[in-house]
């Protein structure tokens, strides 16, 4: 795989990038082959409900769970094709479920880098674009701001999301020294992830958290809030 190349302006939202991609590149899907697909919680959530699986019967046809070398938390990501190394959402037509595509396939040319000020402690976003010579979008005359590609590539929930499951992994990264426990690991795995066994586990009161409706009331979306909460309020305490 040949390594991106970033260019080195940073763009804020209202900067400007000069990129297309639709299927009339001449590299339509090339970037579909031999991926790291890591699927952030809501990444997983979005895809395994547009295919109407649940978490085991997705991991076991499209995926692999592992430890994270430095975070030690559980990791999904998607298995490529063991005879082309084409994503297996991949058809000749294109991606098979582009509305529910994860956000590294979204966010794509850009690389998005969130860091708090460190005078006002507010979030600032930045983004860098990724340059590969295979990818000939960035021939195409098209110019677009920043926020504009983040809302046409429908970005926002997942930003929203990934930044809440980031405070978990920030938090890991700080204290990676101290292991987690077994039981830590399948709380973790249940509350961000297993989001079907979550719900049951709440309504058998076996899991204790705040929550604004009873438990069968609650969107998966809400779901997967009150799950990262409960792992940054109640699992993740090493202080
Ligand atoms: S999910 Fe879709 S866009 Fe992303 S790599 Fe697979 S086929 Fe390509
Ligand atoms: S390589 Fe670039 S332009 Fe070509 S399909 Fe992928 S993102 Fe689109």
């Amino acid at each position: 795989m040949e390594e991106p190349v970033f260019d080195p302006r940073e763009l804020g939202l209202d900067d400007e990038l000069v990129f297309a991609c639709h299927p009339g590149v001449p590299c339509f899907n090339r970037c579909c082959y031999d991926v790291h697909l890591v699927l952030s919680p809501y990444d997983f959530l979005r895809l395994r409900r547009a295919l109407g699986l649940s978490p085991e019967e997705f991991i076991e046809r499209y995926g692999e769970v592992y430890i994270g070398e430095v975070t030690q938390l559980p990791v999904i990501a998607v298995h490529m094709n063991s005879h082309d190394f084409a994503c297996p959402f991949l058809r000749p037509e294109g991606c098979s479920v582009y509305a529910d595509r994860p956000s590294a396939c979204r966010i794509y040319p850009l690389a998005r880098f969130v860091r708090r000020d460190p005078e006002t402690g507010e979030k600032v976003e930045v983004y860098r674009i990724i340059r590969e010579t295979h990818c000939k979008g960035h021939y195409e005359k098209r110019p677009i701001t920043v926020r504009a590609f983040i809302a046409e590539q429908g970005l926002e929930p997942y930003h929203y999301f990934n930044d809440l499951f980031g405070e978990v992994v920030a938090r890991r990264q700080r204290h990676a020294d101290t292991p987690l426990t077994g039981d830590q690991l399948d709380l973790i795995f249940l509350a961000c992830y297993d989001l079907p066994r979550f719900r049951e586990e709440l309504k058998a009161g076996s899991i204790e958290t705040e929550l604004e409706k009873p438990p069968e009331e609650l969107t998966e979306e809400e779901l997967l809030e009150a799950g990262i909460r409960l792992v940054m309020e109640k699992v993740l305490i090493f202080d």
